[in-house]
């Protein structure tokens, strides 16, 4: 008999925070995790995409849409851009065409608080001062001002950053708090146990509860425990589930449906040459994200904005490549283009992102290999939010003179999103959604999907602590049943 009360998938926010808080606990925890085990070390400053491939998985689907998810132990924490927003009270509100709230009753702001305070202090999250805000911030900062608009210092995991721009390869001078730092050292210092390039296929009832096939060095073996969280990202959990759908034949209908990716859609925007002092500023530099945020138009149209810097040329390059403006050279290559580049790159370049309460419209199936894919589920009320994004956004650009433009073509909205939520929400029953509200999936005792394919609609603002104050209530509601 395996020695474990707990088998637990996929090692990012929600798989190490449970292991962490269990085995704390004094469960015997096995964390399995298809990436390898990379420490500050391992890690490097490149734009290598065989070195990005190891750290971040980009789902490319068959619609040739890239979708960016953790690889590794300790996930996307690993590469992520830091920000930590607390949900704000209305992204609790949001409802369905029937009118049933996406967020049960028992999942309110106060009720989370705990959680997310618990998560805070172990991630060391603090607002930025000023004094360390990117130019970028900025420029997005000045453009929003000149049409009435403010913007918020953001909220990151960062101490003594050193603003070199390179936080999506994973930090090489150990600024940023990630679950190698926290929650996976606290699992460990507790027994548990990580098991890196162990890429789970399915789960089965039997053994003590549950039985977890994975292969390791392309051979296939099993584990049994009690209890089983799948923690593989909002893309890979509903795909362990899809693969293990003939042994779970109660699942809900939903597994896999109403993926939302938090209605992102980024922009880029040149700056006409007398905005400002633009010497001053390289748009290549300082964190990927700005340090700023404003929600002038949160409460009344349900969508934040968030600059980024550390723009590379080859990032800029495919955001003009897919944008359309007039101000752009009509083709991406040749010597127009070279010219424009010359004269825009980088004092004159400034990105951001909307995130949004918006629907879902795509779906997590499988190939014909049982790899994840996403299709397409046309969303006319996701149709509207992106219409009403861009003409707001577009607005801005001609009241500044900035030559603003979505980065990517409306199909494409969310291409190289990195926010999978929602493919096994939670919900209070079969019908409406895969797992309860302490992520218990229906009809499966002691099954759990916690991570952010549970999350149960968009935020409007960055998931990654949700997620977290989600796994902290789900390791608590575990010992608290017993
Ligand atoms: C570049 C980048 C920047 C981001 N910036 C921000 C930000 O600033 N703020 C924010 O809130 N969010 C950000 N995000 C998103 C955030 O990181 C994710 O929402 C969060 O990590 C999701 O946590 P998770 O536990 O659901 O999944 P993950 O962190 O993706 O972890 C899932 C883990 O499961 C493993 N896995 C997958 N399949 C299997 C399998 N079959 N068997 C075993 N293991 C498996 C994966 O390798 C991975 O390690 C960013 C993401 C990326 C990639
Ligand atoms: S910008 Fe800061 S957090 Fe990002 S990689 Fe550099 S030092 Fe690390």
């Amino acid at each position: 008999m395996d020695p474990f009360d707990v088998v637990i998938i996929g090692s990012g926010y929600g798989g190490s925070i449970t292991a962490a808080r269990l085995a704390e606990a004094g469960m015997a925890v096995l964390l399995l995790e298809r990436g390898p085990r990379m420490e500050t070390a391992d890690l490097r400053q490149t734009d290598d995409p065989k070195y990005i491939q190891q750290v971040i998985d980009l789902v490319v689907t068959s619609g040739n849409v890239a979708f960016r998810t953790g690889n590794m132990v300790g996930g996307a924490s690993i590469p992520m851009d830091g920000a930590h927003f607390r949900m704000p009270e209305k992204s609790y509100t949001p409802t369905d065409d029937s009118g049933r709230p996406y967020w049960p009753a028992e999942l309110s702001k106060a009720s989370l608080a705990p959680y997310f305070d618990a998560v805070e202090e172990m991630m060391s999250i603090r607002q930025f001062p000023w004094t360390e805000i990117p130019k970028a911030g900025g420029m997005f900062a000045m453009m929003l001002d000149r049409v009435g608009a403010s913007c918020d210092r953001a909220r990151l995991n960062y101490t003594d950053c050193l603003q070199c721009g390179f936080c999506s390869t994973g930090c090489i001078y150990d600024k940023k708090r990630t679950m190698l730092h926290t929650y996976i050292p606290l699992a460990e210092a507790n027994g548990a146990e990580v098991r890196a390039n162990c890429d789970v296929r399915t789960v089965t009832p039997g053994g003590q509860g549950y039985i977890v096939s994975y292969l390791r060095d392309g051979v296939l073996e099993e584990v049994s425990a009690v209890r089983v969280i799948v923690a593989a990202g909002g893309i890979h959990s509903p795909a362990v589930l899809l693969r293990s759908a003939s042994n779970l034949p109660d699942l809900s209908p939903h597994v896999g449906e109403n993926f939302n990716n938090n209605g992102e859609h980024a922009f880029v925007g040149i700056l006409p040459p007398d905005f400002a002092d633009l010497d001053a500023f390289h748009c290549y530099k300082g964190m990927d994200n700005a340090g700023l945020m404003s929600w002038h138009w949160f409460d009344d149209e349900g969508f934040t904005l968030h600059p980024g810097a550390g723009l590379e040329p080859t990032v800029f390059a495919a955001a003009l490549a897919a944008a359309d403006h007039p101000v752009l050279p009509s083709r991406a290559w040749g010597m127009e283009y070279k010219r424009f580049v010359e004269e825009v790159y980088p004092h004159r370049v400034i990105g951001f992102s909307a995130l949004g309460l918006a629907d879902g419209h795509r779906a997590v199936t499988l190939d014909n290999d049982g790899n994840p894919d996403l299709e397409d589920r046309p969303s006319p009320a996701h149709d509207a939010y992106l219409d009403r994004l861009e003409s707001i956004v577009l607005d801005i650009g001609d009241q500044t003179g900035v030559a603003l433009m979505p980065s990517v073509p409306r199909k494409l909205s969310g291409t190289t999103s990195a926010h999978l939520l929602s493919a096994c929400r939670i919900a209070e029953t079969p019908e409406d959604g895969v797992v309860d509200v302490d992520c218990q999936v229906h009809n499966y005792e002691n099954l759990y999907v916690c991570d952010a394919s549970s999350v149960p609609y968009s935020l409007g603002v960055n998931p990654a602590l949700t997620i977290s104050a989600l796994a902290e209530r789900t390791a608590a509601r575990i010992l608290e049943v017993g």
